[in-house]
């Protein structure tokens, strides 16, 4: 008889099985107050994977978590999707009316509470349609609150609960998480996760980021911290690959800047990441005033990394490099890779690539395609949508079929965002579709100007938008948050950018005619340019 064909499902038990095989007395380390040895976090899985099935949850069902980013939010990233559950990371900063949309859309039957969301929550309970269970974290040592059938307390229930429970085999093509995009426009919209997909993203990250020589961000011998949400696209996956190579882990809870910089000083952090405007606040706390950083690695990614902020941040001992990827793509997609021609180059070259979106890591497809979806040259000037293909991409947002399509047009995600790839394989993102300038029948990069503003000594910050204009269809408008002391107007911005022009790198209608000096440029709920909202406010802010 024709032997049966094994069945060995990509699960995320064998991430997790994987770390604790390589490291038992490795820390994950709570705001530098609790510690808990990889056995312990080891049997804290299975002891939270006992409490969640004696609350009643099932295969199949969604389980909602909203707390700060702690060795907690990793056991429930484990847990939850190890028992067959969805886990559902809830964005606390969405707006009371959108976390409740997510969560009655996602339809969460249980939701882990941290009680510093209490008022949030009560905000919103009465129109929740899902929601059956809670159950309590606190950090303050509160035992019970005011919550809907409320199962007891993370910590009491851990201790109560049997240290052994047998993680069940099934299809690798169950979902293991989800979680909703920002939602710039209209409601946000769910993406979503099979075992299968985080295995293999997991295993991407590890050998782009972790196994390249040319650029190697992070080995078994580094200690990690997030500063990127975990709610945000599963803290970028990298808790996943940190804990399947057994790395010593610090998370920070509420991101303070000050313990962020003293958690990176104190536990000797040497790999992190964050967008752009997290990593300027961490520079700005006071504890990092004249600190050396010592070398770490922080990968920056979620908006472009500009030369100015990777030479500040050099100059504080810390290494940049970008990568490149969105809530649909789990999101690992490109990484600032140095190949050997790029190595035997100049220094600014080295930079210039550090910077980029990067090459698509092991696995990737990924093509940059005109209007009609015929692929463009690799010629670093052709631009035009990038479109992917890999084994990790949400296959739908969540039942919302027309955009679904949209998304899946032609069998390609579509990313919205336009992109160049040079001869060397290497993307480049231009900007957002949305937020390209056109102007004097030109496109003009909104994501260019920020950069080669921001390198104005005077600029703390820029944004650039295009603004309606009967001549040129638009002009861009910059919105410029001065550095202490600094005096910038559109004549020092014109002058900064003269050069630029005469080198043809931008176009003289690319001169912003129009600025605004601001103190605060709105940011989204993680952290980047709200350029939406720069819109939308900007008649006030131009009257300043
Ligand atoms: P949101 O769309 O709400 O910002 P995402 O976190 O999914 O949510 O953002 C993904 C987008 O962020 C990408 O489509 C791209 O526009 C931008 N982005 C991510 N990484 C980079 C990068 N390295 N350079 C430029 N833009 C980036």
């Amino acid at each position: 008889p024709a032997q049966e064909a094994y069945q060995y499902p990509l699960l995320i038990k064998r991430v997790f099985q994987t770390g604790l095989r390589y490291e038992t007395q490795r820390e994950i380390c709570y705001r530098g107050e609790k510690r808990f040895t990889y056995r312990e976090f080891g049997e804290r899985v299975h002891r939270l994977a006992n409490v969640l099935t004696e609350a009643g949850v099932k295969p199949g069902d969604t389980v909602a978590v909203m707390d700060w980013d702690s060795h907690r939010y990793l056991e429930c990233m484990f847990a939850i999707p190890m028992i067959g559950a969805v886990l559902h990371t809830l964005n606390v900063r969405l707006s009371p009316d959108q976390l409740l949309y997510t969560i009655n859309h996602a339809e969460d039957k249980l939701v882990l509470i941290n009680d510093e969301f209490l008022p949030l929550f009560k905000a919103i309970e009465d129109k929740m349609t899902t929601v059956e269970s809670t159950l309590l974290i606190s950090d303050a040592g509160n035992t019970t609150a005011d919550l809907p059938n409320l199962k007891g307390e993370y910590e009491a229930l851990l201790a109560a609960a049997s240290t052994s429970y047998e993680f069940p085999d099934f299809d690798e093509n169950s979902v293991a998480t989800t979680f909703y995009t920002s939602g710039t426009t209209g409601n946000p919209k769910g993406v979503y996760f099979t075992h299968r997909q985080l295995v293999l993203h997991t295993f991407a990250l590890a050998t782009s980021c972790g196994s390249f020589d040319n650029n190697r961000l992070f080995g078994s011998n580094d200690v990690y911290m997030p500063i990127t949400p975990m709610f945000h696209v599963h803290a970028w996956g990298i808790p996943y690959a940190a804990t399947m190579l057994g790395i010593k882990q610090i998370y920070p809870g509420r991101y303070e800047p000050n313990l962020l910089v003293r958690l990176i000083k104190n536990e000797k952090v040497t790999f992190s990441h964050c967008v752009p405007t997290i990593l300027g606040m961490v520079l700005g706390a006071d504890e990092a005033k004249g600190h050396d950083f010592g070398g770490i690695n922080i990968i920056i990614g979620g908006s472009a990394l500009n030369k100015s902020l990777y030479k500040q941040a050099k100059s504080a001992g810390i290494q940049l490099t970008a990568a490149y990827g969105m809530s649909e793509t789990g999101p690992l997609i490109a990484f600032a890779y140095l190949n050997d021609q790029v190595l035997a180059g100049s220094e600014d070259e080295k930079i210039s690539t550090l910077v980029k979106a990067g090459m698509p890591v092991p696995l990737v497809d990924a093509r940059v395609v005109d209007a009609n979806g015929n692929s463009l040259p690799h010629d670093d000037k052709s631009q035009g949508e990038l479109v992917l293909r890999a084994p990790w991409l949400t296959q739908a947002y969540f039942n919302e079929p027309e955009k679904s399509a949209e998304l899946w047009e032609g069998g390609w995600l579509h990313t919205g965002d336009v992109a160049a790839i040079d001869s060397m394989g290497y993307v480049d993102i231009r900007d957002r579709i949305k937020d390209v300038i056109k102007t004097g029948g030109e496109w003009l990069s909104s994501l260019e100007l920020e950069d080669l503003i921001s390198t104005h000594e005077g600029v703390r910050e820029v944004a650039v938008i295009g603004l309606p204009d009967p001549q040129w269809g638009e002009r861009p408008y910059a919105v410029i948050v001065p550095q202490a002391g600094a005096t910038i107007t559109a004549q020092v911005v014109k002058e900064h950018l003269a050069p630029s022009v005469e080198a043809g790198v931008i176009n003289k209608w690319g001169i912003p005619t129009q600025i605004a000096v601001v103190t605060e440029i709105p940011k989204t709920s993680v952290g980047k340019l709200d350029k939406k909202r720069i819109r939308t406010d900007m008649t006030s802010w131009k009257e300043q």
